[in-house]
């Protein structure tokens, strides 16, 4: 029998991670296929009766359902239930398990490029969805964190909602500050830079000796990363969180590791593809 996974969310048609996941289960001869099923908050019930009734052993969970989804689980992991967003189902027996590995994905990537986290100071610039789950697994990691965001009262409730977790977390302004000269890992988590917009200041005078991140992934170097890179930071966009957040998804559904270099292949390859295919309009 082939085991169905799928991804659920709106939109969902440019997302990677059909193309990702299936390359792991063709590598490993898995009877197993990953579907897109776009699916708005008000069509989530009834797409969970579909799901259950079509036999998915699991899915991921993508904008705008992965808080909507909380209250229709069976389970919740702890974690996910601090952070308040699933990003992964599991079915066991017919009940829905939820989990969130978006935070740890992120964090497993770098430890694999043998960062460690203990003691850093870590400047998180948004406070939705991803930044959470991110500060959630950096905390867990002993980082201290300063969030900075737009919205200055949602980084406030972001450093609220993870203190009971303990570690040092703070928030301001989004803004250029003394954090520049300080910050050992800096990770832009908003979406700004999805549509190639200039970020709205400039991170002249960062420690160049910090590792900067960009969530986003397409475009592969956002104005954000390219002010880094030109400032002599390391940096990557979210490529690696995406593929790192879906082997944790195989832990959960298949109990077993990713074949991970060959589904970064496949990413990789595509996003080549694209960009060449960009390159000739
Ligand atoms: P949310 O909608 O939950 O949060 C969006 C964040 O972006 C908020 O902090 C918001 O600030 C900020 N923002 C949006 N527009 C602006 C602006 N014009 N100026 C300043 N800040 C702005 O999104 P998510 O947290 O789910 O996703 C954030 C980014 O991370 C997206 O680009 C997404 O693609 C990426 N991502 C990547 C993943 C990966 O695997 N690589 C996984 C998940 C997300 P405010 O509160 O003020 O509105």
């Amino acid at each position: 029998m082939i085991s169905k996974y799928a991804l659920i969310g709106f939109p969902v048609e440019h997302s990677l991670s059909p193309l990702m996941h299936e390359a792991g289960f063709k590598a490993l001869n898995l009877k197993a296929e990953y579907h897109k099923l776009p699916l708005q908050i008000h069509e989530l019930s009834r797409g969970l009766d579909y799901l259950r009734q079509n036999n998915y052993a699991g899915w991921n969970v993508t904008y705008p359902l992965k808080e909507k989804i909380l209250p229709l689980l069976d389970f919740i992991t702890p974690e996910a239930r601090t952070i308040g967003a699933v990003n992964t189902v599991k079915v066991t027996d017919g009940l829905l398990q939820g989990f969130n590995t978006d935070g740890d994905g992120f964090v497993q990537s770098l430890v694999d490029r043998g960062y460690s986290l203990a003691g850093k100071k870590v400047v998180l610039l948004g406070a939705g969805g991803a930044a959470k789950s991110i500060a959630v697994s950096l905390l867990k990691n002993k980082a201290s964190i300063l969030v900075l965001n737009r919205t200055l009262n949602k980084a406030q409730n972001l450093v609220r909602q993870i203190a009971s977790l303990g570690g040092n977390t703070e928030w301001g302004v989004f803004a250029p500050g003394d954090w520049l000269q300080e910050v050992d890992l800096l990770i832009q988590a908003t979406s700004l830079g999805l549509k190639g917009e200039q970020y709205p200041f400039s991170i002249e005078g960062i420690n160049p000796a910090a590792w900067v991140v960009d969530l986003i992934y397409s475009p592969t170097i956002t104005p954000f990363l390219a002010q880094a890179a030109h400032q002599g930071c390391k940096t990557w966009n979210g490529l690696e969180m995406l593929l790192y957040q879906g082997a944790l998804a195989w832990k959960i559904w298949l109990n077993r590791e990713a074949p991970l270099e060959l589904m970064r292949q496949a990413l990789l390859t595509n996003q080549n593809g694209e960009e060449s295919h960009d390159h000739k309009q």
